[in-house]
């Protein structure tokens, strides 16, 4: 059977699942989204990432036609018709169809879609041997032009940022903020280690309030390991003991070079590797 995609209530094959090229989420990435796990059939989270999808709509006055015990009925519901156990699910908002100008009043019917899909994990070797990254110009969004707070549709920094990680050989990029301290990478929030203490960006760097950042600071801090939210610069990250990325594909991964440099003694660190094992025993991921 064809992986079924969901769009509006309706359950479609993937290859007929379309939408207008009228619809503002393709002509203005006017929209926003959801990525999410699901390990053992359930989703990580679900509800605080229903929550955050909520404001990010509400951030750009667009109103969800649906009720969330709604949507997590039928984001359950497209996982079971397409029997995805351990996978992914994108959640879209669009704008939806309109005029080819931009103001979003004339336009009608927002489409809701859920993609469930087998997720493209990052190779085992990324965990064992830890992820090199690099620093890259692509300045994160301004908040107050386009507050990286939002998931919205509009992706375009982070795959500006992308490309020039890609350029230099690495799948993840680390982008600084408008004031030229450290913000996120372009799917995943950064973490350090120094002197047994966890150092991450606040919100207020001007990046997405991550779901499993937000898991591994409350798993760090049962463990009895401070963490401080705070300013962070390039230079905090060059002389960190211990480096990883946070993100629902992701979920924790050891950064153990940043621009060629080695991070601590260039091996993923204890603490990594037991927050790792902490975040596993969460979700019930079996590796
Ligand atoms: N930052 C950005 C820019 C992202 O796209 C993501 C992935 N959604 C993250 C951080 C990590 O967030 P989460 O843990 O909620 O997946």
């Amino acid at each position: 059977m064809a992986l079924q995609v969901y769009i509006n209530g309706e359950l479609f094959d993937k290859a007929d699942a379309k939408i207008s090229v009228y619809d503002h989420g393709l002509l203005y990435g006017d929209g926003v989204f959801e990525g999410m796990r699901s390990y053992g059939g359930n989703v990580f989270r679900l509800q605080t990432h229903l929550d955050r999808l909520w404001e990010s709509a509400a951030a750009i006055c667009l109103t969800i036609p649906i009720s969330q015990s709604q949507l997590a009925e039928d984001v359950n519901r497209t996982l079971a018709v397409n029997e995805i156990v351990d996978g992914y699910v994108r959640l879209v908002v669009t704008r939806g169809a309109g005029t080819l100008g931009l103001d979003p009043n004339k336009t009608s019917d927002p489409q809701v879609i859920i993609i469930a899909d087998h997720i493209a994990l990052y190779p085992d070797e990324f965990y064992e041997n830890g992820l090199e990254i690099v620093t890259v110009a692509t300045t994160r969004n301004h908040p107050g032009a386009l507050n990286p707070r939002i998931k919205s549709l509009n992706y375009l920094n982070n795959i500006l940022a992308k490309l020039e990680g890609l350029q230099a050989g690495c799948v993840e990029a680390l982008m600084m903020n408008h004031k030229g301290d450290v913000a996120e990478c372009t799917g995943d929030n950064i973490f350090l280690l120094k002197q047994g203490v966890i150092f991450t960006p606040s919100i207020d760097a001007g990046i997405l309030s991550g779901i499993t950042r937000e898991a591994v600071i409350e798993l760090a801090r049962d463990a009895g390991i401070e963490v401080r939210e705070q300013t962070l610069s390039r230079h905090d990250v060059y002389v960190a003991d211990e480096c990883f990325l946070t993100g629902s594909a992701a979920e924790v991964v050891p950064v153990v070079k940043v621009d060629n440099r080695p991070i601590g003694d260039g091996a993923p660190g204890p603490v990594t590797k037991d927050l790792t094992r902490r975040f596993r025993e969460l979700t019930g991921a079996a590796r």
